[in-house]
């Protein structure tokens, strides 16, 4: 695990005003950092920036004390969990949590410590050998977190993961990442445009506008002090 540290960073497309301005954030170990703001804010290109798959224009950006700014998403060590939470249909539970390993060819005994070890954490021994069509939205989530967290990865990002979901299962998912992001302790990143979803669900929020870092407070302060 570890912090994420953005400084100073800017993406320009084209000539355009930057789509991220002069945006500073230390996000520390094991912290759940959310990045609010209106639709075309600089959310997702700031997410992007983090995950590698877009070019930061300046400023640095570290991974723990690692400088990022060059390396591929794949050296980042970051896990991406996905709005449709992308499970494939005709695998198990199992060998959906194990699939990022056997991409690794990780040898057998130890996909399945780690299989073993991540479907305890989120609950989910009882349903190795079910599909994902079987399973209810909540277990879902559960199984796409487990496949990112059998990677072993620094951090989670979430890029508006609950936004194609009707009100009430937003509102039963939504405690349930805030409980599985304690539990696991894992440095989180999430994107939203929901104020709701902002003002529960993290440690502390960046409010972004027009590119530019509004606000960075815990719910809290921002409640207090709008
Ligand atoms: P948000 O995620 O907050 O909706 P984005 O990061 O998608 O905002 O976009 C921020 C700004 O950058 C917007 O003005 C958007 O039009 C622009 N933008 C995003 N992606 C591109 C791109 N690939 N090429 C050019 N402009 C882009
Ligand atoms: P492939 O083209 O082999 O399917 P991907 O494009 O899915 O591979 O992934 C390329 C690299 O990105 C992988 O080596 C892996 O380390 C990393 N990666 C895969 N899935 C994720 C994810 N959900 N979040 C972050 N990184 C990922």
């Amino acid at each position: 695990m570890a912090g994420i540290t953005l400084n100073n960073i800017v993406k320009r497309y084209g000539d355009g005003f930057p789509a991220v301005n002069d945006v500073s954030i230390d996000i520390a170990d094991g912290e759940f950092m959310i990045l609010v703001g209106p639709s075309g804010c600089g959310k997702s290109t700031l997410l992007r920036m983090i995950v590698g798959l877009e070019d930061i224009t300046t400023g640095d950006m570290l991974i723990g004390d690692r400088r990022v700014n060059d390396l591929a998403p794949r050296d980042r060590n970051l896990a991406m969990v996905f709005q449709n939470y992308a499970l494939y249909p005709h695998l198990t539970v199992y060998e959906n949590i194990a699939f990022p390993l056997r991409l690794a060819k990780m040898d057998n005994a130890e996909v399945d410590r780690r299989v073993r070890e991540a479907s305890s954490t989120l609950e989910l021994d009882e349903h190795l050998d079910r599909k994902p069509g079987n399973l209810s939205g909540g277990q879902r989530q559960r199984v796409a977190m487990g496949r990112a967290i059998v990677r072993e990865a620094d951090a989670f990002l979430f890029d508006e993961p609950l936004s194609n979901l009707d009100a009430k299962l937003r509102g039963q998912m939504r405690t349930e990442i805030a409980r599985l992001q304690k539990k696991l302790g894992i440095t989180t990143v999430y994107v939203t445009h929901d104020q709701t979803e902002a003002m529960t669900l993290g440690d502390r929020v960046a409010v972004l506008k027009k590119g530019i870092l509004q606000q960075l407070a815990t719910p809290r302060e921002l409640y207090e002090n709008p």
